[in-house]
């Protein structure tokens, strides 16, 4: 009656490419085949093969809360009770997006969307219709969705030129996007001191966490945003995963730095889809039906969406929510350290709050250059380790592990454990 993991995977590759509906959550840089998860409750995820383990992906980030927590889950349930969608406005989106501004500096108005990469697409649209410019700016190793723009990586050589990163992508819509080191802020300069009149937007992830996490010097950030400032670009800061996950507000809060445009997902949409993107009230009234640049949605704002969002964000502006993830991870991290010094494993580990990476270097990782020297061979290793101790961890040694208030101490102190058996193992 019931299925494996291995079976219904067989089945799945039938069926759907890959056998998944995004392409790393198929093992393939670590090897093996992907857990089929029958349900999941807190900061557990439990498989269809009847094991259980500590969850550290969060549905790679949304789950700060951990999972079906019970307050997100009522209010869905009387969401429910109403209609799932009725492509009309509701009173909970004006309530959300209320919310949403208070809570972001960069806020003053925002559109909701229902994915990270329609938040990004449109406010990469937005940018170049405000200013009336083609050419955007991104950095190495972030990742900002699947939109043919940013799906771009460097030019070799003395080119700054954009070359696409997947087929399908037209040179010529990647031409118009450049591929710069992040955290080089010497990099930025030169390139808008020769095109910045060219330059629409520089889109960039404030706190990297899809090459792993990488920690932003803060003088790049405040140097980014005065160079914006000097040529009239479009700074946009893509908190699809830092957005309420470093801190209330994101990043920008955190630093201090402050885009003119945001762009959110993830953890505001509580589990659920959801985009969101959002800036300076005279940048965001050119859209439409306000003005000139178009972006629409059928399930944008949909009821279901906006009462976990909103649910989620309230529970997290109670007091003590941030300095207990700081809590747990600084724990965790503090923990994972010392036993690989104890092991004589060479790894940096990058943490932000409640994000986190371990990367198999003896090297800092501050870009994407010294990311790509970790040992990715000994990562596969290290993470079917933890498997088979029932820790869940990304299967990517270029992802963040997120930790969720619903793990416990005992959860951490487990995970602890693990780590010390596993980096005897790899
Ligand atoms: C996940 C992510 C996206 C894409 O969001 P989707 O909802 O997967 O489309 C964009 N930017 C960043 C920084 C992300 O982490």
């Amino acid at each position: 009656m019931y299925e494996t993991s291995k079976q219904l995977f067989e089945k799945a590759k039938h069926y759907i490419p890959g056998g998944v509906n995004s392409p790393v959550r198929a093992f393939r840089s670590v090897g093996g085949d992907p857990l089929f998860i029958a349900w999941a409750q807190g900061s557990k995820v439990y498989d269809v093969d009847g094991n259980a383990f500590i969850d550290y992906v969060g549905s790679w980030g949304p789950m700060i809360l951990g999972h079906r927590h019970p307050t997100v889950i009522e209010a869905l349930q009387h969401a429910l009770e109403r209609g799932t969608s009725f492509g009309a406005p509701t009173e909970a989106e004006v309530e959300f997006a209320r919310m949403l501004v208070e809570a972001v500096p960069s806020l003053e108005m925002v559109r909701l969307a229902n994915s990270g990469t329609e938040a990004t697409m449109s406010a990469i649209r937005l940018a170049r219709g405000y200013t009336e410019r083609t050419e955007i700016i991104k950095f190495s190793g972030c990742y900002h969705g699947h939109a043919d723009d940013l799906l771009v990586k460097a030019g070799s050589g003395a080119t700054t030129l954009g070359i696409p990163d997947s087929k399908g992508v037209p040179d010529d819509t990647a031409r118009h996007t450049i591929t710069l080191p992040f955290n080089d802020l010497d990099a930025v300069g030169k390139t808008v001191d020769a095109n910045g009149k060219a330059i629409a937007a520089i889109i960039v992830e404030p706190i990297p966490g899809n090459m792993g996490v990488v920690i932003p010097r803060i003088e790049f950030l405040a140097g980014i945003r005065e160079l914006c400032d000097h040529y009239g670009i479009v700074l946009i800061f893509d908190e699809v995963m830092s957005g309420f996950r470093v801190a209330w507000g994101g990043a920008q809060s955190l630093f201090g730095v402050i885009p003119d445009l945001t762009c959110l997902g993830k953890i505001i949409g509580g589990g659920l889809p959801i985009g969101a993107f959002g800036g300076k009230r005279e940048i965001m009234e050119n859209l439409a039906p306000s003005g000139p640049v178009y972006q629409a949605g059928t399930l944008s704002g949909n009821p279901l969406a906006t009462t976990a969002g909103l649910a989620t964000l309230k529970l997290l502006a109670q007091p003590g929510t941030y300095e207990r993830l700081e809590k747990l991870g600084n724990d965790l991290t503090r923990e994972v350290d010392q036993r690989a010094r104890q092991a004589g494993q060479a790894i940096c580990s990058n943490r932000v709050g409640s994000m986190f990476s371990i990367f198999f270097t003896n090297e800092r990782v501050i870009d994407y250059k010294t990311a790509l020297r970790s040992d990715t061979v000994k990562f596969s290793r290290y993470f079917h380790a933890m498997l088979k101790r029932g820790v869940y961890l990304a299967p990517s040694q270029f992802e963040a592990g997120f930790i969720s208030s619903a793990h416990s101490e005992e959860d951490v102190t487990k995970t602890v454990e693990a780590v010390e058996e596993a980096f005897k193992e790899v």
